[in-house]
Parts: structure tokens; sequence; C-alpha cells
């Protein structure tokens, strides 16, 4: 199965943190192949704070688009690329404290950040995926990405932390799918309690 597109990219970038950060916040509700190909538009003209600050909002929309958002995502990152200058002397907080003070900067952006730039052991980044998985393998009963969070800190031992959300993105985009996740294909199906799974799609 292929990496999700901030492991892709982590790994062409040899792990740049600003670029892994940039590129989680384009991420947020948008295909990976759309994340990948506005990051790689974008880093092809300007792949510092300093040189993405001096862009006009304008040229940022152009660069980014069609990702969810991108006006508001141009803005976000145009600031944020501010605010790690004058505040971080043009580098990324290795904290997630102050990586949320960044405008446009979330829990998820922030622990995908600690956890591929910065090879954070004690953060579990929870997406939409994670979330989902997480619910259908019975590791825990919650409503939103932010309770099931902390419930997986936990429901899971410490060593798998770091690589959950690699591993239950890369299965949720190919396996469990949101609607119709592929159960008859699937290689753990008889360990898998299926929670809240009602239509099951072609193998
Ligand atoms: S059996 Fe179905 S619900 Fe369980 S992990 Fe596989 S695809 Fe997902």
């Amino acid at each position: 199965m292929e990496d999700p597109a901030i492991e892709k990219l982590a790994e062409t970038q040899k792990g740049d943190a600003f670029q892994v950060l940039v590129a989680t916040m384009l991420s947020a509700q948008t295909k990976d192949a759309v994340t990948l190909e506005a990051s790689t538009r974008l880093f092809r003209l300007a792949r510092t704070p300093r040189t993405i600050e001096r862009l006009t909002v304008r040229t940022l929309e152009r660069l980014i688009y069609p990702v969810s958002f991108y006006r508001n995502k141009a803005r976000h990152v145009k600031e944020t690329c501010r605010q790690l200058i004058v505040r971080f002397g043009g580098r990324v907080p290795t904290t997630m404290e102050e990586l949320l003070t960044l405008p446009g900067v979330g829990r998820k952006t922030a622990n995908l950040t600690l956890i591929v730039a910065h090879q954070s052991t004690s953060s579990i980044c929870v997406d939409t995926h994670v979330h989902r998985i997480s619910n259908r393998f019975g590791w825990v009963n919650t409503q939103t990405p932010e309770q099931t969070e902390r419930a997986l800190y936990d429901a899971v031992p410490r060593r798998w932390w770091p690589l959950l959300n690699l591993y239950l993105v890369t299965w949720g985009q190919n396996v469990c799918r949101p609607v119709y996740p592929r159960c008859g294909a699937c290689a753990i199906e008889m360990l898998c309690p299926q929670v809240g799974v009602t239509r099951i799609g072609k193998s």
C-alpha cells in the first residue's frame, strides 16, 4: 500500500520540519494526491518560512489550489511563517503547546508534525481514519477525534503511538474505508469486532 502524503513528502524532503508542518496544514480535508501536488508546487517556488512569507496571499492561493479551504489555508500559512520568524527564529517549535499557538494548527497537525518531523514517541495523531477505525476495532468508544486521542493513550501500548497514524490512515484509505469497508477482503476480519459497521463493500 502507498504511504500517506505527509510520510511521502517527509521522505523526499528528508524530514524537513517546516515542510512537514506546511504540508500537514494543507492536508486537512483534502485528498492525499491533491495535498502532494499542492505542496510540491509550493515548495518548488519557496520552501522556507522567509521565502513563503514574502509571497502574497493571492500567490499562495494560486499555488495551493485546489486544496480544501485554500483561501483560509493560504492566510494561515503566511501568518504561521511570519510567527515562526518573529517568535521562533524561523524554526518549527518542538512542543504541542507552542505549535497550537500557530494559526490554523490544531492537535492533528501538531501531533503529526511532532511525530514525522521531530520523531516524537509520546504523541498519537488522530485524524478521521484513526478515529473511525479505533472505534470499529473496539479499542475506544468515542464521538470525536479529541476524545479518541485521549482514550488511545490508555488503550494502546506506548511503542505503537507514533505509528498508529501511518498504519491506520493507510488501512483506512485502502481497506477499512469510511463507507463500505472491504471486510470480505480484510486480512484481520476474524479479529475485528466491526463495531458500528452496517454496510460492507465489495471485496
Ligand atoms: S474487518 Fe472490516 S471493519 Fe474490521 S478492520 Fe477489516 S475492513 Fe475494517
